[in-house]
This record gives structure tokens, C-alpha cells and sequence, in this order.
């Protein structure tokens, strides 16, 4: 027989926390714009553009904008 206490697994087990987005943690966090994974704006890499400020989980996503912008650019 099945037992209906299976289908708890992910709830039970309180040493494993269940999947989910990064929430924030008391800070601020910003959408990559290049991945749109979120980050927090105090760990990310940040882009100064004019008024606005963009904020990249790493180097790479920031330096992929750059390329980009560098082509709109004109
Ligand atoms: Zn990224």
C-alpha cells in the first residue's frame, strides 16, 4: 500500500531547504540584464551608466554588456 506520508518528503526534511529563487536576504538585489538572474547590489559587479546604475552577477555578464553597448553605440 501506498502511504500518503511519502508524498511529504520535501516538506519533512528541514535539513535540506526545498528549491527556490535566491530571495534577498535584507538587501537590495537587481536583475542582471544580461543572464536575468538576480543579484544582490552589494555583491554585484556595477556599471555606471548615466543616471542609472546596473548591477551583473560577475565580470563576464559585465563585460558581455559593455561589448554590447559598444555596438549600440554610436
Ligand atoms: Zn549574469
Amino acid at each position: 500500500m501506498f502511504s500518503s506520508s511519502r508524498m511529504h518528503v520535501w516538506t519533512s526534511r528541514s535539513g535540506s531547504h526545498p528549491p527556490q529563487p535566491a530571495s534577498p536576504q535584507g538587501g537590495k538585489t537587481a536583475r542582471d540584464p544580461i543572464c536575468g538572474m538576480f543579484v544582490s547590489t552589494e555583491l554585484s559587479h556595477r556599471l555606471t551608466r548615466g543616471t542609472e546604475t546596473l548591477h551583473f552577477c560577475s565580470r563576464e555578464c559585465l563585460e558581455h554588456y559593455q561589448k554590447d553597448a559598444a555596438h549600440v553605440a554610436s
